[in-house]
């Protein structure tokens, strides 16, 4: 009689300790670029900062309760999405003929799963409409308006005007590349990125990692770029995963996600040194400039990049967390 409540008082403390035990972690980024401390104001790294730490909670939250690194970073992505602070969904970049074009995508690393959108304009959630494609259809990419068809065939799935993505601070931007572009530079603003990531590790083991972006700013004729391509922007396997943030015409060409958990798995490089490679070494070297969020399945976490400054944040195996903008930070 006694041994029953006994044997199940035993078996629920063991649960609840191995749950504690369990390592997870969380690497998030909201973008890589030309990120000043004179261009921004006490306010606005504040407005960042707070948001970057919404977006670690969230997907924190759920991997404390035993959820899965794919609903994690679908958290994380999801509150950045609806941060204006971030070129993804309110306050995506807009293209060079005026509106937005958005690509997202998301990644499983153990059953290497991916869902990809690309060149969407009303779907409120790219990362949630890439997901969808994942688990609701046999395709990993959609883009253009059969993305969008495929969206109104899922109700979960919210939908907003596409000026609902404007802010002032991007139409800003947007004017800038146009009079650079009338004076004979360069037509794509390379200087604001601002694209999010996320990089899971559950308790389970398993890693997940997602991507969303507006892309370049005065972007044109569907111009796409690396964020929705899986191995380029975004990647993930059993070891190693990877969201990536740059100049996407140089990521595409590098691989530069899949490059870096390759490194991992075929050369034995640890997480840092094979992040440092490829961004640092690979990118530059074609001439492309960005930096990358990496997390393995020892909780290792990689930050490079080869910009002024790239908004990203963290939260370590052993609950250690911070936040970081600029180069001599974190
Ligand atoms: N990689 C993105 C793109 O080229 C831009 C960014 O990271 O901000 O579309």
């Amino acid at each position: 009689m006694i041994r029953i409540p006994l044997l199940l008082a035993l078996g629920l403390a063991t649960m609840t300790a191995s749950a504690q035990d369990a390592r997870t972690a969380l690497v998030i980024h909201g973008g890589a670029g030309v990120i000043e401390r004179r261009a921004l104001s006490v306010e606005d790294e504040r407005a960042v900062r707070r948001d970057l730490d919404r977006a670690l909670d969230a997907g924190n939250r759920v991997l404390k309760r035993g959820g899965s690194a794919l609903d994690a970073v679908t958290a994380s992505i999801g509150v950045l999405e609806e941060s204006p602070w971030f070129n993804a969904g309110k306050g995506a970049v807009f293209n060079a003929a005026g509106g937005h074009e958005l690509d997202a995508s998301i990644m499983e690393g153990h059953t290497r799963r991916a869902g990809a959108v690309a060149g969407l304009s009303t779907v409120r959630s790219p990362i949630r409409l890439a997901r969808a494609v994942m688990e609701h259809s046999p395709h990993v990419m959609m883009a253009g308006a059969g993305a969008e068809a495929f969206a109104d065939t899922r109700s979960e799935i919210a939908r907003v005007r596409p000026d609902w993505f404007d802010t002032d601070r991007r139409r800003d931007q947007l004017e800038q590349a146009r009079k650079r572009e009338k004076a004979g530079q360069a037509a794509l603003s390379t200087t604001y990125f601002g694209t999010v990531g996320a990089v899971a590790l559950d308790q389970q083991g398993h890693i997940a990692a997602a991507t969303s972006t507006g892309g370049m700013t005065n972007k044109r004729y569907g111009r796409v770029g690396d964020a929705p391509i899986i191995g380029a922007g975004n990647w993930a396997d059993d070891r190693c995963g990877v969201s990536g943030t740059g100049w996407g015409e140089f990521y595409i060409r590098a691989a530069v996600a899949h490059d870096i958990c390759a490194r991992v798995a075929y050369r034995g490089d640890t997480l840092a040194v094979a992040a440092d490679a490829v961004v640092n070494g690979e990118v530059v070297k074609l001439g492309g400039d960005g930096g990358a969020i990496a997390l393995d399945r020892d909780g290792n976490i990689a930050m490079p990049f080869n910009t002024s400054g790239m908004y990203r944040g963290w939260i370590k195996p052993d609950g250690s967390r911070g936040t970081a903008v600029f180069r001599d930070e974190g």
